[in-house]
């Protein structure tokens, strides 16, 4: 299981990109969100035909924004004979991916091969919906292969909510990549003070936020400064 990120910014942090991944797990590279910087990311790093598939933690334009591109790219430039897979965690869910897209593509099924999450052995979603921000659907995502445990938060807005649902399901000691903010005024981020309590159970880096702003006291790693988490 290896992660490598495209972006660690947050939706403001133009430098940074947009918080988004490729874990390669299991033969396959899923693209964990593909906000408005990414698809043009991925062409710089001439990494768009990579992703086999992809999961979306939320559809704010930092997370979903060049989706459609993306899956665009695999028919009409990759000239790929079957869509990308999109995993979704559940109906609902599905709905919410389906209108989205339906707003630039029909028909959606020339474009995403949707396919219930429950079809990658080891992988979960953790409702988050209402935590970022009160209206919004969200998901985390869990990857599992053997003893190893990988959890991506999304923008969750709750310091505690994913390491006691971690916890839970039994999977203290996971590595979390978990958003973060330097404001202790953001109520739609996860302050790193509070975050960093967590540091005794689990394995922590932290993404959607601008290096530069980082605290002197701050004892999470951040992923754009680990050697070998970004690309
Ligand atoms: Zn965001």
């Amino acid at each position: 299981m290896k992660i490598r990120f495209l972006g660690s910014g947050g939706a403001f942090d133009f430098l940074y990109y947009n918080s988004s991944a490729i874990l390669e797990w299991k033969g396959e590279h899923i693209l964990i969100d593909c906000g408005n910087r990414i698809y043009s990311r991925l062409c710089e790093l001439g990494l768009a035909g990579l992703p086999d598939s992809v999961v979306i933690t939320h559809l704010h334009d930092d997370h979903a924004g060049s989706l459609v591109s993306l899956l665009a790219h695999h028919i009409y430039v990759e000239k790929s004979k079957s869509p990308l897979r999109v995993y979704y965690p559940d109906e609902a869910f599905l709905r919410l991916l389906r209108d989205f897209l339906s707003f630039s593509v029909r028909p959606i099924a020339k474009y995403a091969n949707f396919l219930p999450l429950d079809e990658l052995s080891g992988a979960q979603s953790i409702d988050t919906s209402g935590r970022h921000v009160s209206w919004m659907p969200g998901r985390a995502y869990l990857f599992q292969e053997g003893n190893e445990v990988l959890a991506y938060s999304g923008d969750l807005g709750d310091e505690n909510f994913l390491f006691e649902k971690l916890k839970e399901k039994g999977m203290a000691g996971a590595r979390v990549f978990h958003e973060i903010s330097f404001d202790p005024e953001a109520k739609s981020h996860s302050y790193y003070k509070d975050v960093q309590k967590h540091l005794a159970d689990f394995s922590i880096y932290g993404y959607h936020c601008d290096p530069r702003d980082k605290a002197p006291d701050c004892r999470i790693p951040l992923v754009a400064e680990t050697p070998g988490l970004c690309y």
